[in-house]
């Protein structure tokens, strides 16, 4: 059977000049590029496209999703690795970097592309996910009882079947040690209908304790929808954070970061982490430089209680923790 938010995300933007048609923009009014869409591709739920204003070129959401000239530009210290992730690889599917949690590529699809991302070149048909791998992954988590976090990535995790979901969950909670599972997604922002019953009862029903990063990285991205999709997340016990990328010309600005926090504590959701652009090809026009982010937390840390000020962090290869930021050296 095919779901209702199988049919949305089905019927999702992937032409550059129809999302501009719906948005009444002119294309000639952006540097916008088909060949940085076909290097990878335009993909906008509706429910997130409704939520841009008509008209505007510079509208902070769909600057997350539209493909641009800039793109095409070599930038020096960028590259298709930033993060180090293909030499995180334990095995095919399978990513450990830091102690105690193990990061599990669940799939290779998205419900929207961002044209920051920095996972925007990894080889995901090499690490295309089979039931053998999985049971690979799977007997490598149960082999090492310092593991007690499994994280479900991608790609979103939630673009999964709720049958595939569910029988990953159980396998992972049928490893004692593991007491938490976290979920890296941002379908509750551009696909809320995939909150569906289903899922939240799967979520209820693990013994795992769940905790869900959702990835915000503007106060408008959070809606009504996607304020009930939350509040039922967090009423079927779901620990709610969120981590956003320091995005130039997108939420590099204290107010947008002041009004991001405020708006996700009113949904329920912790701020967590605010990362400084990874350096992945194609993505250097997102960079906002170190001393006006060291500014920006700067002015937040003013405006916002302690606890709404979200850990400026920097991901370093091959270090131990994500580097947290507090100094210009
Ligand atoms: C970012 C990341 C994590 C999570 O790090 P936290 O600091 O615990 O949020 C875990 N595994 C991998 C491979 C990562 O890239
Ligand atoms: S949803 Fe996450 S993994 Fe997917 S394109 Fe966006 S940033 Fe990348």
């Amino acid at each position: 059977m095919t779901e209702t938010w199988q049919t949305e995300l089905a019927a999702s933007f992937t032409d550059l000049h129809e999302l501009l048609d719906f948005l009444r923009i002119d294309p000639a009014r952006l540097p916008v590029s088909t060949e940085a869409a076909s290097r990878f591709r335009l993909k906008v739920p509706r429910a997130y496209a409704a939520r841009m204003t008509p008209g505007d070129p510079d509208d902070p959401l769909l600057r997350q999703v539209l493909p641009l000239s800039d793109e095409l530009r070599d930038a020096p210290g960028y590259q298709a690795d930033p993060v180090g992730d293909l030499d995180a690889i334990i095995q095919p599917g399978l990513l450990q970097k830091y102690q105690g949690r193990v990061l599990m590529i669940t799939t290779g699809a998205c419900a929207v592309h961002c044209r920051y991302c920095f996972r925007r070149h990894f080889p995901y048909p090499d690490q295309q996910v089979s039931r053998r791998r999985e049971q690979e992954s799977l007997r490598h988590i149960a082999a090492d009882s310092r593991l007690t976090e499994v994280i479900f990535s991608g790609g979103d995790p939630w673009v999964l079947t709720d049958e595939h979901l569910a029988s990953r969950i159980r396998a992972v909670a049928d490893i004692p040690h593991v007491s938490r599972l976290r979920i890296h997604t941002r379908i509750p922002l551009v696909l809320p209908a995939r909150i569906t019953d289903s899922l939240l009862a799967i979520l209820t029903e693990t013994r795992l304790r769940v905790v869900v990063v959702i990835h915000a990285n503007h106060p408008r991205e959070l809606d009504d929808a996607t304020a009930t999709a939350l509040e039922r997340l967090r009423t079927a016990g779901c620990h709610l954070l969120n981590q956003s990328v320091l995005l130039k010309g997108i939420n590099d600005c204290p107010d947008t970061l002041t009004r991001l926090s405020e708006s996700l504590f009113a949904a329920g959701v912790m701020p967590y982490y605010l990362h400084l652009l990874d350096k992945a090809s194609g993505t250097a026009h997102f960079d906002v430089g170190l001393d006006p982010a060291l500014a920006l937390m700067d002015e937040l840390r003013r405006r916002l209680p302690g606890y709404l000020v979200p850990r400026l962090v920097r991901e370093d290869p091959g270090q131990p923790f994500k580097t947290p930021v507090l100094t210009a050296d």
